[in-house]
C-alpha cells in the first residue's frame, strides 16, 4: 500500500499490508477490549474523549499536513478538517449519555423502558476525501456507545488512518478500541463475514456500497450507508444571485469538489440564468489551482491522477454529446493531478454530466422556466443526497424542501454541511442510516425492550 503525493508526485510512504491472519488476530483483540469497554461509564468514556479532542487540536498542524500530502487538500481546509474532528469528539462526550439514556414507556407492567446497549465491534470502511472527518464521525459517536471499531480506510491514505489509530492511544483510551487494518477492498468481505464483527458502516461510492450492502445482508448485518451525491441547486428567480453564485460556488469547489455534498447542479430560472450565470463564470475564473501549502491557492490537485483523468472523461464526452463548455474542461500540463474549475451548460439527459456523480471542480447550468420543470431535474437522478434552495420567499423555500426535493438534507439559502447536531445521510442510491446527532449514535445500538412484570 502506498502514499502518493498528487502535487509532487512523490511516494511518501510505502506500507506492508496486513495478512489475513493478523486481520484476524486484531479483530480478536478488538473484540477482546470490547468486552471490558462496554462495561465502562459514560462519565469515563466521556474523559477519554474530551482527551481526545485535545490531542487533535494540539497536533492539528502535523495532521492536517499528513492529510495534505497524502490527497492533495489546501491546508486551510485541512486545518478547518482536524477542528471539526474535535467538534464532533466534544459533542459526543457531553451528549453520548442524554441520546442513549433509558426511555420509560407506559404499559401495563409494572415498569417498562428502551435501553440502548452497545453492539460490539464495528468495521468503518472509509474514503479519503475527507480522511480525518469522515472516521471521526463515525469513531466518537461508537465508542461513546460502548462498541469498539476496526478501520478500513481508502488505500491511497494509510499515513492518515494510522495516525487516527495512534491518536486513540494517544489520548489513553485501553488498547484495541479502535485499530485499522491495512487492508484492500477484496478483503473486505471477509471481515464483514467474521462472526465478531456486528456491523458495518460505508462512506463511499453507490457501487462500493452496494458490494458492502449485500456482503453484510448475506450474514444478516447490519449496515450504514454514506454514498455519492448530485447535489442540485435550485435558484428561484427571487433570488439574491450575487450571495446565490458565492455560496454554490464555495460549495462547488470545497476539497477541489470532491465532496459527495458538493453542490454539483445548478437549475436556474429563466429570468435570472444570464445574470447568475455571467457572476457564477467570473467566481469560478477567479479561483486558482496551485500547491495546496500555499495559502492562496484556492483548491489544490485531485487525489489521484486516475480520477482526475475520469473527471476529464466525463467532460469529454458530454461535450462529444451536444454540451457546452463556459470554462474549464481541460488536462493542464504537469506533473501535479490538476483539474481546472470548468463550467458546463447544455447538458441533456443521456450525458455523463447530467446522469453521474461530477468528482472535481465541474459545474452544470440548467436553465429552467417553472419551478416544476426545476423540481422535475432537481429529482431526475439515482442520488439523493443533499440539495439546496435559493429564494428569498423562506415559506416557499420550505415547501419545496420538505415536499419537493428528494434528498436526505435541505438548506435553503445556504450550501449544506454537516453538522454534529443534525443527521446526515441520503435517500435513493445516496444510501440508507443517518450519522451524527441522537440518531446517529442509535444506528450501531441494540435498542433493547426490558419489560417488569
Ligand atoms: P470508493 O472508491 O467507493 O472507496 C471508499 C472506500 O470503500 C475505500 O476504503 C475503498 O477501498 C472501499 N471500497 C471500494 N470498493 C469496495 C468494494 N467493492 N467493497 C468493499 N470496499 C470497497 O470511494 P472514494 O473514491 O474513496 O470516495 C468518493 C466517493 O465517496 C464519492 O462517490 C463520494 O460522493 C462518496 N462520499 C460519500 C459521502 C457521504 O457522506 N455520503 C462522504 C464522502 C464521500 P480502496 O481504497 O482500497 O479501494
Amino acid at each position: 500500500m502506498q502514499s502518493i503525493n498528487p502535487f509532487s508526485g512523490e511516494t511518501i510512504n510505502t506500507y506492508p499490508e496486513h495478512t489475513s491472519d493478523e486481520v484476524e488476530t486484531i479483530i480478536c483483540q478488538v473484540d477482546a477490549s470490547f468486552q471490558q469497554w462496554k462495561l465502562i461509564s459514560f462519565e469515563h468514556r466521556s474523559v477519554l474523549m474530551k482527551n481526545l479532542q485535545a490531542k487533535l487540536l494540539e497536533r492539528k498542524a502535523e495532521l492536517a499536513s499528513i492529510m495534505s500530502a497524502e490527497m492533495g487538500k489546501v491546508m486551510r481546509e485541512a486545518v478547518g478538517e482536524i477542528e471539526k474532528c474535535a467538534l464532533v469528539c466534544g459533542f459526543y462526550a457531553d451528549n453520548a449519555e442524554a441520546f442513549l439514556k433509558n426511555e420509560p414507556v407506559k404499559t401495563e407492567a409494572s415498569e417498562s423502558y428502551i435501553s440502548y446497549q452497545p453492539i460490539g465491534t464495528v468495521l468503518a470502511v472509509m474514503p479519503w476525501n475527507f480522511p480525518f472527518w469522515q472516521v471521526f464521525r463515525f469513531l466518537a459517536p461508537a465508542l461513546m456507545a460502548g462498541n469498539t471499531g476496526v478501520l478500513k480506510h481508502a488505500s491511497n491514505v494509510p499515513g492518515c488512518a494510522l495516525a487516527i489509530e495512534q491518536l486513540v492511544r494517544d489520548a489513553g483510551f485501553p488498547e484495541n478500541v479502535f485499530r485499522t487494518l491495512l487492508i484492500g477492498s477484496k478483503e473486505v468481505k471477509a471481515v464483514i463475514e467474521n462472526p465478531l464483527i456486528k456491523a458495518v458502516t460505508l462512506t463511499g461510492s453507490t457501487p462500493a456500497g452496494k458490494s458492502v450492502a449485500s456482503a453484510a445482508g448475506s450474514v444478516l448485518k447490519k449496515s450504514v450507508l454514506e454514498l455519492g451525491g448530485s447535489d442540485p441547486y435550485l435558484i428561484l428567480e427571487d433570488a439574491n444571485i450575487e450571495t446565490a453564485a458565492r455560496l454554490c460556488i464555495t460549495s462547488r469547489l470545497l476539497n477541489a469538489g470532491q465532496s459527495c455534498i458538493g453542490a454539483k447542479r445548478f437549475i436556474i430560472a429563466n429570468s435570472v440564468y444570464d445574470e447568475f450565470k455571467a457572476e457564477f463564470v467570473r467566481l469560478m475564473s477567479n479561483a486558482t489551482f496551485g500547491d495546496p501549502l500555499d495559502p492562496l491557492t484556492t483548491i489544490g490537485p485531485l487525489a489521484r491522477w486516475d480520477l482526475r483523468n475520469e473527471l476529464h472523461q466525463q467532460v469529454r464526452k458530454s461535450r462529444e454529446m451536444g454540451a457546452t463548455i463556459l470554462l474549464g474542461g481541460f488536462i493542464p500540463e504537469g506533473k501535479s493531478a490538476f483539474y481546472p474549475p470548468t463550467v458546463l451548460e447544455n447538458v441533456v439527459p443521456g450525458m455523463p454530466a447530467y446522469r453521474e456523480e461530477l468528482f472535481g471542480p465541474v459545474a452544470v447550468l440548467f436553465r429552467v422556466n417553472s419551478e416544476e420543470e426545476a423540481i422535475r431535474i432537481a429529482n431526475d437522478t439515482v442520488f439523493g443526497l443533499g440539495a439546496g434552495i435559493f429564494t428569498s420567499d423562506v415559506s416557499k423555500g420550505k415547501l419545496l424542501a420538505e415536499k419537493g426535493l428528494e434528498a436526505g438534507c435541505v438548506f435553503v439559502n445556504d450550501f449544506v454541511k454537516s453538522d454534529p447536531r443534525l443527521p446526515f445521510g441520503g435517500i435513493k442510491e445516496s444510501g440508507y442510516g443517518r450519522e451524527l446527532s441522537a440518531i446517529g449514535i442509535r444506528e450501531f445500538v441494540n435498542v433493547k425492550t426490558v419489560v417488569v412484570k
